[in-house]
């Protein structure tokens, strides 16, 4: 497994790759690994040749206010649980090495990254498919897996590859979680052991109305309603619980397969998200 930080390495690394006809597989992470996304390095493992991670905790997608400055990094950690999945190589830069100081350029996928998490993330999702642009160049990889955990970011990246024509199919894992239903985050570090225990709520709540969508329930405000009073019994205050189609985000008049079910809760500062697809 090689490790590497620049572009220009890992651009010759992948030109050789691409000469000796493999197919290459992309998993990019912001590193503090788990079974997330090891999962997602399995299936894109099973899925090509050569399995390219990056990890970079990418500046662009935070806000001001929120946790850049103090998201946990462990490379040595993720380098160990890497290696022992097979894979090639791990693309490591450094903030400079994406954002030199005259980078100018960014990437919008129109109103997808203004709906649900972009509401009061408004350059979030911007960063991301800037970041994630930029990467798919420098790896040119054939498949790139991403989690459903962060399904609103999994459906911009395929609105994006489509409008922008890329040659790459895009794959999303299903959501990893911990013993007790929690969905696994690299954030959950941060959680006190009062709001960890009251953290299983959000899946509590998606799962409650799954169940009751199954014996027929199908009103959408109800739904939300239900949800939003699991949660603040557990002191969860709520940034957004949305109803929604599950391809184009927009609210459902009507429960029905292929309603997206997500929410994004406070837990203390920790902010988590969690969705069900019925
Ligand atoms: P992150 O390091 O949080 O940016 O996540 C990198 C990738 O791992 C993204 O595609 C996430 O959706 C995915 N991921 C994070 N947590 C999970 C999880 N619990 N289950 C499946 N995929 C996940």
């Amino acid at each position: 497994m090689r490790i590497i930080k620049t572009i220009a390495q890992t651009k010759r690394l992948i030109e050789r790759v691409k000469k000796s006809g493999k197919t290459i597989g992309f998993v990019p992470t912001m590193g503090y690994l788990h079974e997330g996304h090891l999962s997602l390095v399995r299936i894109a493992r099973r899925k090509s040749q050569f399995v390219v991670v990056s990890i970079f905790v990418n500046p662009t997608q935070f806000g001001p206010s929120e946790d850049l400055a103090k998201y946990p990094q462990d490379m040595k950690r993720d380098a160990a649980l890497l290696k022992k999945e097979n894979v090639d190589l791990i693309f490591y830069p450094s903030v400079n090495e994406i954002y030199p100081p005259d980078y100018k350029t960014y990437v919008y996928v129109k109103e997808l990254s203004r709906l649900m998490c972009g509401i009061t993330r408004p350059h979030h999702f911007q960063g991301v498919t800037t970041v994630v642009l930029n990467l798919f160049n420098i790896v040119k990889p054939d498949i790139a897996v991403f989690g459903a955990k962060d399904y609103q970011q999994g459906v911009i990246i395929k609105r994006m590859t489509k409008d922008l024509n890329l040659d790459i199919k895009i794959v999303l894992g299903k959501i990893i979680r911990e013993k007790d239903g929690l969905a696994m985050s690299s954030r959950n570090i941060y959680l006190s052991p009062r709001h960890r225990k009251n953290a299983i709520v959000l899946y509590q709540a998606v799962r409650r109305i799954r169940h009751d969508f199954r014996q027929g329930f199908s009103d959408p405000k109800r739904a939300k309603t239900m949800m939003r009073q699991m949660i603040e019994k557990k002191n969860g205050r709520i940034d957004y619980i949305a109803v929604v189609n599950k391809n184009t985000l927009s609210p459902v008049k009507k429960l029905g397969a292929g309603t997206l079910i997500a929410l994004a809760v406070f837990f203390g500062k920790t902010r988590l998200i969690d969705n069900t697809i019925l």
